[in-house]
């Protein structure tokens, strides 16, 4: 089973990637994760990638789309955490499937607006490998550290109110319609999670739909 991760930034989308990732041997694939990599190490695509980053936009889909057609060469299972976010990616993305003969199940992380400012204000990123906490909510053992690596955590640029602001009206008027896209009634392959529960209780949930086999929504 191949999941897409789908849900406004701050969903909890990477928290619960990395808690499925260890259980169940999944391929956690994160488009924002490989692009701060790539900016950090100054390639091309990071270099082109920085300037939509910093400003909370999306970055050009044929980047995105190139990038990812590298990345599903490999087999397994993967999680997409953070792609599809456009109607095109969703189409280059079944394409790339469909090919491999593979399928997909969306799971939408279903949160209210108001929760996502004080989560995204308040998390700390480890770079390196992806982890997040949150000051508040999930705190490192000790403030500041990893507590697997024990390097120092950080907050992003982009994790500040007016930055989010933008990237959540990115996210209404460019990722939502994907909603539809896969909630379509002729092919359904949608499944919602109340992302508004604790952390466990969303892993529970999502625990759940994998080994109901995503209610018989995905069999590749
Ligand atoms: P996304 O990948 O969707 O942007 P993250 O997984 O990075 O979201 O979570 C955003 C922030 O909210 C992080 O600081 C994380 O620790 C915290 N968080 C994630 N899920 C929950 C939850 N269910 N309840 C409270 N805080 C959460
Ligand atoms: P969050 O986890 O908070 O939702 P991400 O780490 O997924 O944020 O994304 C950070 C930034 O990387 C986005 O604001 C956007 O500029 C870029 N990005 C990530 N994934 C995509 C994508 N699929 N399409 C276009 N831009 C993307």
């Amino acid at each position: 089973m191949n999941l897409i991760f789908l849900g406004p930034p701050g969903a909890g989308k990477g928290t619960q990637a990395k808690a499925l990732q260890e259980r169940f041997g999944f391929r956690q694939i994160s488009t924002g994760d490989i692009l701060r990599a790539n900016v950090r190490q100054g390639t091309p695509l990071g270099v082109e990638a920085k300037g939509y980053m910093d400003d909370g936009k999306l970055v050009p889909d044929d980047l995105i789309i190139r990038m990812m057609d590298a990345e599903l060469e490999q087999g397994g299972n993967v999680i997409l955490d953070g792609f599809p976010r456009t109607v095109p990616q969703a189409q280059a993305l079944d394409d790339l499937l469909g090919r491999k003969h593979r399928s997909a199940v969306a799971v939408l992380f279903d949160v209210d607006q108001d929760v996502l400012i004080d989560r995204l204000t308040g998390r700390w990123t480890h770079l390196p490998s992806g982890r997040v906490y949150h000051e508040r909510y999930a705190p490192p053992k000790v403030a500041g550290i990893d507590d697997v690596t024990g390097e120092p955590l950080v907050q992003r640029d982009d994790d500040k109110e007016t930055t989010i602001r933008k990237r959540l009206a990115e996210y209404e008027q460019l990722t939502t319609p994907l909603i539809g896209y896969y909630d379509n009634p002729a092919d359904p392959r949608l499944v919602k999670v109340d992302a508004l529960a604790p952390i466990d209780a969303v892993t529970k949930q999502l625990v759940d739909m994998i080994q109901n086999d995503g209610g018989g929504r995905a069999s590749a």
